[in-house]
């Protein structure tokens, strides 16, 4: 039997799963560039091509720049970020995209109470202590467990198959997901390990 898994297991189970989510390879591998981050998000928010924000009318053209657009039926001119939660700020997609990467690993792998401190987050991001705090909240309150996800959708590219044998939020779910994190990291130890060998 079973038992019943605590709030602090739930939750790791929750932020384990979109580690899981994450590329395998890491989110800088996979979006080494401005340009991809951005290719990343136009394929999330606008699967279809783009969209006018005001009408919904996909019968738009591009200005000037590549991601800013207008639309022929309203005339409304809109950018690929206006109306998300990049909308004006500094921080670059890019930077964004890699700062719920680190946080969805911290949230995962932190014992409760030593999560990354907004000193090194802010670091991680090389902006200053005041946006780093900024960043993390509006990231921690997007992707937490009933948050809009708009973040998670950006950097939750994998699926997940759960082994027919294991129940869902089980303490054997908790197990599998550990086991799976830990061979990844190994891969992943493996592969750079490999990777300085060849430079050598
Ligand atoms: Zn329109």
């Amino acid at each position: 039997m079973s038992r019943k898994l605590t709030n602090v297991e739930k939750d790791k189970i929750y932020w384990g799963t979109l580690a899981l989510m994450l590329p395998p390879e890491g989110i800088k591998k996979r979006y080494p560039t401005e340009e991809g981050s951005r290719a990343r998000l136009s394929e999330v928010r606008w699967p279809d091509g783009p969209q006018c924000p005001r009408c919904s009318g996909a019968d738009v053209k591009q200005i000037q720049k590549r991601d800013e657009f207008a639309c022929r039926r309203c005339r409304k001119q809109f950018s690929l970020t206006s109306g998300t939660p990049l909308h004006g700020t500094r921080i670059s997609l890019l930077w964004w995209l890699r700062g719920a990467e680190r946080i969805i690993e911290d949230q995962y792998s932190s014992p409760i109470g030593w999560n990354m401190t907004v000193q090194t987050f802010a670091k991680f991001l090389g902006v200053s202590y005041r946006s780093g705090f900024k960043a993390r909240h509006r990231l921690l309150n997007d992707m937490r467990d009933g948050g809009p996800g708009f973040f998670r959708s950006l950097v939750c590219t994998e699926k997940v198959n759960l082994p027919d044998h294991v129940i869902p939020n089980s303490t054997d779910h908790l197990k599998w997901l550990f086991q799976v994190q830990t061979e990844r990291v190994n891969e992943r130890f493996e592969a750079e390990k490999q990777n300085r060998a060849s430079v050598e």
